[in-house]
């Protein structure tokens, strides 16, 4: 059995809907969808060791089956630059999910690269009873959350409808460049977009996904954050 597959049958096995964050990324990573290098920390002089190698600043990040939105909770800290911050940070962490929710499991805390700053885009799919599998995209943050600038293929999608996808949306001025803004890394979306499609494809167990946000460099892409729901 495949990797992937491994950890879908994993997931069905404890009854959970959600991959938690590090499966998520490992099911992206064996789909050549670039995440942020990660480790799951179960203790403070863990996390401290991870982050020296990984390299600083990093994210440090709740793993729980019982927490999907993180930040909600506030199980997310960003920017993390020093041992000291790392050992408060992973503390606080605890303290404000079991605030949240007393109960909630924990794996784990997160230790990730931290992504630097730069045009946000998001990529999604979703299952059509009658159409099977779509893949969604967008632009992050208010292009997609208020004025819903986003774009839909059924998938399959070939290399020709990944770039449709990209330049129909309204905000494809800003990947192109703008003022203080750099062009991004066009080719790099649409392969993340052709490697979602054959992700979605492989797995109909998957109803939905969304990598949210993917951080999109002149060179190369970052997905930050992996949702995968299953049916
Ligand atoms: P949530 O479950 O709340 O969606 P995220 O993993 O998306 O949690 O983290 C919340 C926000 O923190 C992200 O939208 C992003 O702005 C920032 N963030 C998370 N991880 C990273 C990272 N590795 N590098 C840079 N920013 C990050
Ligand atoms: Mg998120």
């Amino acid at each position: 059995m495949s990797r992937v597959s491994e950890i879908f049958a994993k997931v069905k096995k404890e009854r959970r809907k959600f991959l938690l964050e590090p499966e998520a990324k490992t099911v992206c990573n064996e789909y050549k969808i670039p995440i942020t290098e990660f480790k799951i920390a179960k203790n403070e002089a863990e996390a401290i060791k991870f982050a020296k190698q990984i390299g600083y600043p990093v994210v440090l990040k709740i793993v729980s089956p019982n927490i999907i939105h993180k930040s909600d909770v506030g199980g997310v800290m960003v920017n993390l630059k020093t041992a000291k911050e790392i050992r408060d940070a992973y503390r606080q962490i605890l303290k404000n999910v079991k605030k949240h929710k007393a109960d909630a499991k924990i794996v784990g805390i997160l230790v990730q690269e931290m992504a630097p700053k730069s045009t946000e885009v998001i990529v999604g799919a979703t299952k059509d009873p009658q159409f099977g599998p779509a893949i969604m995209f967008g632009l992050g943050g208010i292009f997609v959350e208020v004025l819903k600038d986003v774009s839909f293929r059924v998938a399959p999608i070939t290399e020709d409808e990944a770039l449709e996808m990209i330049t129909e949306v309204k905000a494809y001025p800003l990947l192109k460049g703008y003022r203080n803004i750099p062009p991004t890394d066009i080719d790099a979306i649409v392969n993340i977009l052709l490697n979602t499609s054959k992700l979605v494809m492989e797995h109909q167990e998957i109803k939905e996904l969304d990598f949210n946000p993917i951080l999109v460099y002149e060179k190369g892409a970052k997905t930050v954050d992996a949702r995968i729901i299953l049916e």
